[in-house]
């Protein structure tokens, strides 16, 4: 890295930012839905930028992409079709597939130049998980696909982008009364909802939203270094309200079973994120 080398500065807060040094510009395009940027980071490895937010990067993917994926699957104890809408690099997919309990995943992605890109430039993300026969991948709005399906799912796992752009409809109270149409009784569903230090406001709006659709919703929290300012927040909703309250010893046992070799994930882990910091807990109202 010399001083000729130029920085990715993210944007999205007007008055904080993080950069990253773009040792190597892999590939950047403005897609029909968005600007998206690939590129190489000493530290993060391979970097994916969608319009000015980072999304994911090689070095810290396993973090968001396993608690957004055995969190939910692990508490419902029997998901067998499982939904994700976005998600285009396919870290949560592959988690899912994991699950040999799963028998069927589908994938419901805006841009189709998402999941070519990373397929291309950070291949480690999905590896096979697109060409498994479990998997079907929909290139379509995700807020229209929960509209119209007829299809049911037992877990909704909803890895968007920030509530700007393309990603906007994803945080929309219709959005959730679908996403509830569309899941089988003691479904779960899970949605990406920002840093709560940061983008606390994000938290309070789609508990607004989720609390109207379904009897039990909630956050729980996971540390991803690259989501700047702090701990995440994931959002959760069920009408079942013992799923986020499953006994450790029971995650325990159904995660030795799952065989999962985790480098995040714990049942330990599972059984206390819900519980959340004061200030990020006087959001959820
Ligand atoms: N883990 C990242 C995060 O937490 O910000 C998100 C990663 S994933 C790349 C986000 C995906 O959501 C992108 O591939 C984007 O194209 C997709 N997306 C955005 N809006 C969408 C929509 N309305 N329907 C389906 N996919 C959408």
């Amino acid at each position: 890295m010399g001083d000729e080398t130029p920085w990715f500065k993210e944007t999205l807060y007007p008055a904080v930012a993080q950069s990253f040094a773009m040792d190597r510009v892999l590939f950047r395009e403005r897609s029909a839905h968005q600007d998206l940027v690939i590129f190489e980071n000493a530290i993060y490895g391979r970097v994916l930028a969608l319009d000015g937010a980072v999304q994911v990067t090689t070095r810290d993917e396993f973090v968001y992409h396993e608690m957004m994926t055995h969190v939910p699957i692990l508490a419902h104890g029997k998901a067998k079709r499982v939904l994700i809408v976005g998600g285009g690099d396919g870290g949560i997919l592959r988690e899912t597939l994991r699950h040999k309990s799963v028998a069927s995943v589908t994938m419901v992605e805006i841009d189709r130049a998402v999941v070519d890109m990373c397929l291309k430039w950070m291949p480690s993300i999905a590896g096979k998980s697109f060409a498994d026969k479990r998997t079907r991948l929909v290139i379509a709005d995700g807020a229209k696909y929960v509209a119209e399906t007829a299809e049911k799912f037992d877990v909704v796992i909803v890895d968007s982008t920030d509530p700007q752009g393309p990603g906007e409809v994803l945080f929309t109270e219709a959005f959730y009364r679908n996403c509830k149409r569309v899941l089988k009784p003691k479904g779960i569903l899970v949605n990406q909802n920002g840093v709560p230090f940061l983008q606390g406001d994000e938290m309070t709006m789609t508990y607004r939203r989720r609390r109207k659709h379904f009897a039990h919703t909630s956050f729980y929290v996971a540390a991803v270094p690259s989501y700047y300012g702090g701990f995440m927040a994931l959002g959760w909703a069920s009408d079942d309200p013992k799923a986020h309250r499953v006994p450790e010893a029971t995650l325990a046992k159904r995660f030795a079973a799952a065989k999962l070799k985790t480098r995040y994930y714990t049942p330990g882990l599972h059984a206390g994120c819900f519980g959340l910091p004061a200030f990020a807990q006087a959001r959820v109202k």
